[in-house]
């Protein structure tokens, strides 16, 4: 049954003219509609968030925290219906949706203790009898959070949650993928909230989205997305000198040690690469393994990658599910194509899956160079390219080698490696061992191309804070360095 939906202005449902649609990518039948909204809505959203700015940077941190937790507490509450809608709308199998439910939470209330804890500090005066200097982290007022289809929920919370916390006032901007299941998130959870507070417009990137980036009193810009949208973003904004936190694209590399075991290497890359079915940031998609292993690894992979299961992502038994629209298919196979016609060999896939549903094959290639588009560019599909190397120190020259620096795994035992390894790397974050596992106390995001923000940790409420230093003098008498003029 499909459903419509409006927007979330100001505590008001509001619709636009237009409409967009929802799909359940694995059956492409239509989900919902979400309005269309542009540069009058956006406006309006705006308004109202900068309506509720001074009254929530003035609520008491300590009052804050407990609207977030009340707001987990919901969620809790409504957590099977947000899980069956989030599948619907996204796609991946309903055990990753329970954990992308899961993170999105734990944000909420992470960010809620660590909002009520500090705002600044007090430095040393230059005469410490009369003056006080303070160091003050204010809320910016209005942000602006642009979030994408894949983890459309934890995306949204690693903004939102901290973003609140710090005493801001927040409009979101869904993807116009995964819209539905935003609005029932906020509506159903976060409707305690001051009007004004929480506002969602739906609608595409270039209407919605760029009036979002545009309008004067938004002051933050918290976006995830692809590099090219960053670039968009980041031009529109510059002359406007606003905070920009950018979490782009990644072209994660997976390299396997000489000493590694090759079992559970072949285990932690199939996890690494097809969560999600590849649509992750850090999703594994360049993989370099020693030329005396390559043969027997790719053997081990793609006997394990070929007996995977696509389906429904509510059907029991999933393992993979669609690929979110049916356009990013062309760009997988594009890039499948590219590799095979320059020397590449499929092992098992390497096309759409001949069914109903934007769905792709899980896919492994060996032979890969890497000048390859696929080793090259991000695929965000259920591709995993094998390339070999002899000399580890040239490996990690070629991990570098991306313009892309999100994440980076490696698979060793030994000690001098590990420490090469994540020293020379460069990505936001490294990871041995155990790819793909976040930690809220621990900051995320990319470097190069991939913007430089980070979100979880402090930096992630950082990143919605802004610094103020206060010199007070308690004395108005004059000074004797103060020049005669
Ligand atoms: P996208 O760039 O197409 O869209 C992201 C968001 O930006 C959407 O809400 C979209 O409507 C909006 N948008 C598009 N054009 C805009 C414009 N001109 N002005 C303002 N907003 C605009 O990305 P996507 O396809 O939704 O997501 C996939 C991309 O996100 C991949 O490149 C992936 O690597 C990246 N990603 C990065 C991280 C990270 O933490 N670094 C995490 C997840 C996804």
């Amino acid at each position: 049954m499909s459903t419509d939906r409006a927007m979330f202005i100001g505590g008001q449902h509001v619709t636009a003219a237009d409409w967009i649609d929802s799909f359940d990518p694995a059956t492409e039948q239509v989900l919902g509609r979400v309005p269309a909204g542009g540069v009058g809505e956006v406006d309006r959203a705006v308004a109202a968030a900068k309506g509720a700015s001074d009254g929530w940077r003035y609520t008491a941190a300590n009052d804050r925290a407990e609207l977030l937790h009340e707001a987990y507490a919901k969620s809790m509450t409504h957590h099977g219906d947000l899980v069956e809608l989030l599948t619907r709308e996204q796609g991946k199998p309903r055990p990753e949706q329970e954990e992308e439910a899961e993170w999105a939470l734990t944000s909420l209330r992470y960010y809620a203790e660590l909002g009520r804890n500090g705002l600044g500090r007090v430095v040393p005066s230059a005469e410490p009898r009369t003056q006080l200097n303070l160091v003050l982290k204010e809320p910016y007022g209005v942000v602006g959070a642009i979030v994408p289809w894949n983890y459309p929920l934890l995306l949204l919370s690693w903004k939102l949650a901290p973003a609140l916390a710090a005493g801001n006032t927040v409009v979101v901007k869904p993807s116009e993928l995964t819209s539905l299941v935003t609005l029932e998130w906020i509506e159903r959870c976060f409707d305690h909230f001051p009007p004004g507070v929480i506002n969602v417009v739906t609608g595409y990137g270039a209407q919605a989205g760029e009036a979002l980036v545009r309008h004067p009193d938004v002051r933050v810009i918290a976006m995830t997305g692809s590099v090219a949208t960053g670039q968009r973003i980041a031009s529109v904004a510059a002359p406007m000198m606003k905070h920009l936190h950018l979490e782009l694209g990644g072209k994660d590399a997976f390299v396997v040690a000489p000493d590694a075991d090759l079992d559970t290497a072949v285990d932690a890359l199939a996890y690494s690469a097809l969560l999600n079915s590849g649509q992750v940031c850090t999703s594994s998609e360049r993989v370099f393994v020693p030329q005396g292993m390559r043969d027997h690894f790719a053997e081990a992979l793609t006997a394990k990658v070929s007996g995977l299961r696509l389906g429904h992502g509510l059907d029991e038994g999933t393992d993979l599910g669609p690929i979110a629209d049916d356009r990013f298919r062309d760009k997988i196979d594009a890039h499948v194509r590219d590799a095979v016609e320059r020397g590449a060999k499929v092992t098992t896939g390497g096309r759409r899956a001949d069914r109903s549903g934007w769905f792709y094959e899980p896919t492994v290639l060996v032979d890969v160079d890497d000048d390859m588009v696929i080793m090259t560019e991000e695929t965000f599909g259920p591709t995993i390219p094998i390339a070999s190397y002899d000399d580890f120190g040239a490996v990690i020259d070629r991990v570098n080698a991306s313009e892309m620096g999100l994440g980076a795994t490696l698979r060793s035992s030994d000690p001098m490696l590990i420490k090469r390894f994540y020293e020379g790397v460069k990505a936001g974050t490294v990871w041995i061992n155990d790819p793909l596992t976040d930690n809220y106390a621990g900051p995320f995001g990319g470097m190069k191309m991939t913007g430089g923000g980070r979100e979880l940790g402090p930096e992630g409420l950082e990143t919605f804070l802004e610094t103020k230093h206060v010199h007070w003098d308690f004395d108005q008498a004059g000074k004797d360095w103060w020049l005669p003029y």
